[in-house]
């Protein structure tokens, strides 16, 4: 029984009430890369917990102990632990306290599921950027959009004129090249944003909590007038930027009107000739 135990694929861990470790198995070796000899009788916490979480780490195992004590179950965490090689995985714990000689002990079963979640994490973030820019794309720009449509937020929305005859002048990779150039100026110009998105093409757009209308106003025309994609990029013709701008009411949320009003105000500024700010109010 006891070399099933220790051949388990998962690590099984037995903690006294203190947390040093009274029981080890092969699987533990592997996972957190300690051989057994040097972990009996040590704090599991100072050994596979990174030192700046320790102190969180000594304070949830006591509440653990307490809560455990009047009502014994598993209880499930995940957490990124400290291997002996130095590197860091994320695992996933299950512990309890059982009762044992001459106090209870607490079990602990846990697995390696650093690959999972990084690979979780990975495709949360292929499905929420955009390829060529990274920065955020259309789909995670309207679940932010709705997230925040009851506060007083902006939305801009801004593309790039004549960039046909940028692709066409300079080919299609510098075009590119501007797309990106794009998405890092507004990164840098509204690092408070909520989100900064591209919609398509090289179309833009960016939620901003709003204190002040005017203030916000003239961020953007400030960000417009210093628009310069040509210097960056030595291209030889000026290349502008035009811009929507749309006030939200939060009284009475209404995420399709503002994204219609933003359209519309940056429609506006195209037909008044590009290169410029339009703003609509929420009314
Ligand atoms: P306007 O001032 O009216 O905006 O004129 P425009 O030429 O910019 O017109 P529009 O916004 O309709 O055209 C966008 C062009 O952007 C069309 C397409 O060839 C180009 N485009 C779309 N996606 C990409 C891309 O990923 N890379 C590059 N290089 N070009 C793209
Ligand atoms: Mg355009
Ligand atoms: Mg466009």
């Amino acid at each position: 029984m006891e070399r099933i135990v220790s051949l388990n694929f998962d690590a099984i861990v037995v903690l006294s009430l203190q947390g040093e470790v009274v029981y080890w198995n092969e699987a533990s070796e592997r996972i957190y890369g300690f051989p057994t000899s040097t972990i009996l009788g040590q704090s599991v916490i100072e050994k596979i917990v990174p030192t700046e979480h320790q102190n969180r780490a000594k304070n949830a195992l006591d509440q653990f102990v307490t809560q455990q004590r009047s009502n014994a179950e598993w209880h499930r965490l995940e957490f990124e632990a400290q291997r002996a090689e130095g590197n860091n995985i994320w695992v996933e714990v299950r512990a309890r306290l059982f009762d044992g000689q001459p106090e209870p002990q607490i079990v602990t079963i846990s697995r390696d599921v650093d690959k999972i979640r990084r690979r979780h994490q990975e495709l949360k973030r292929a499905a929420t950027t955009d390829f060529l820019s990274g920065i955020s794309n259309r789909r995670e720009f309207q679940r932010i959009l709705e997230s925040k449509i009851h506060q007083d937020i902006c939305l801009a929305i801004l593309d790039v004129d004549h960039f046909k005859a940028i692709n066409d002048q300079y080919g299609h990779l510098e075009g590119d090249q501007a797309i990106c150039h794009v998405s890092k100026s507004l990164v840098d110009h509204f690092p408070d944003a909520f989100c900064v998105a591209r919609l398509g093409g090289e179309e833009f757009g960016v939620v901003l909590p709003v204190d002040q209308l005017d203030v916000v106003t003239e961020r953007f025309e400030q960000y417009r007038q210093e628009f310069a994609i040509s210097e960056t990029l030595e291209m030889t013709s000026k290349v502008t930027v035009s811009i929507g701008l749309a006030f939200n009411d939060s009284t009475k949320p209404n995420v399709r009107m503002l994204l219609t009003h933003a359209d519309q105000a940056l429609y506006q500024s195209k037909r008044q000739g590009r290169n410029q700010l339009t703003v609509v109010s929420s009314d």
